[in-house]
């Protein structure tokens, strides 16, 4: 790897790896780039919909995607459970 981007701020383009695209950006760009390259057929990752995996590696992304951890994480932690039983006195 020498590439000299930084990947805290910058993704590379699942459709075009000489797309660096700025992270913000970058779920907009994937809906472009879907478009503009139809023969690129790509998974979409189910815990995080700006992963596209190709279909030999998406097993191993699914296994491997940080996005997985923290979604497990959170069921165990309910963080405010909306209590329908509590009086609002607007
Ligand atoms: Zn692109
Ligand atoms: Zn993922």
């Amino acid at each position: 790897m020498a590439e000299h981007w930084n990947s805290e701020t910058v993704a590379q383009c699942p459709y075009n790896p000489s797309h660096l695209v700025p992270r913000m950006r970058f779920p907009n760009h994937l809906v472009k780039c879907q478009k503009n390259y139809p023969h690129v057929v790509l998974k979409i990752c189910p815990y995080n919909a700006t992963h596209r995996i190709k279909a030999e590696a998406y097993l191993q992304h699914l296994v491997n995607c940080p996005n997985r951890q923290c979604i497990e994480f959170e069921k165990y932690h309910h963080p405010f459970p909306q209590n329908p039983d509590s009086p609002s006195n607007y």
